[in-house]
């Protein structure tokens, strides 16, 4: 643990968002995997690049796993480490004025709440999207085969079939994705992110 540290203070985040132009914040997508989060988070990014012009980036769950968090596993602290370093890295594109995305199954509330928290004792908004869809609808996507494989018992702790997954108790959005089409659930995004003037 580092002790010879002291913050330091540069441009404010009020500054920032001044000279941008725009709002910071994290949409952080919840939910099983093969639930659409990735896809409507990619859809969104675009949308709010593209037709918005404002500045969005993308955390993804295995890409992240690839670097900044290649040393880490599935267990239940190794999820936990994962999501505070996800949590962390979100706040920071946020506190750079930017749209922090981040599709990450985040199966655990209590992870979930202290992402929230960690934004909460910033000021930095954080919109908790849960993309819900029937464990055997997910199962029946699969498009990367790994429900079989946790059927198999060739992937140990996976969530929904070996490992829990626990539900937003009050998502700032919540998403019936087996209902609704990759646009319907962009635009139930944007719409909340418009009400609250985010975007
Ligand atoms: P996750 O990131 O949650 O693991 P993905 O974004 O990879 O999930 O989506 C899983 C699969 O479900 C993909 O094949 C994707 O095309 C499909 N999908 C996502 N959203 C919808 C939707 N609203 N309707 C139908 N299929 C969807």
């Amino acid at each position: 643990m580092a002790t010879n540290i002291t913050w330091h203070e540069g441009l404010t985040h009020a500054e920032r968002v001044e000279l941008r132009g725009q709002q910071g914040l994290t949409i952080w997508f919840t939910g099983l995997s093969a639930s659409g989060k990735s896809t409507i988070a990619t859809a969104l990014e675009q949308h709010l690049l593209n037709a918005r012009k404002i500045n969005a980036y993308r955390l993804d769950g295995d890409n992240i796993r690839f670097g900044l968090n290649k040393d880490l596993g599935f267990s239940e602290a190794d999820r936990n480490e994962n999501i505070r370093r996800i949590a962390e890295v979100s706040k920071l594109f946020a506190d750079s004025a930017a749209v922090a995305l981040t599709s990450f199954i985040s199966p655990y509330r209590a992870d979930r709440d202290s992402a929230r928290a960690l934004h909460d004792k910033a000021g930095l908004p954080f919109v908790e999207v849960f993309v819900d869809i029937p464990v055997e609808v997910a199962e029946q996507r699969d498009p990367k085969g790994l429900y079989k494989k946790a059927r198999a018992g060739e992937i140990k702790e996976f969530t929904g079939i070996s490992a829990p997954y626990e539900a937003p108790l009050k998502p700032e959005v919540h998403i019936l994705n087996d209902k609704i089409t990759v646009e319907q659930a962009v635009q139930q995004i944007v719409e909340y992110l418009e009400a609250q003037k985010y975007i």
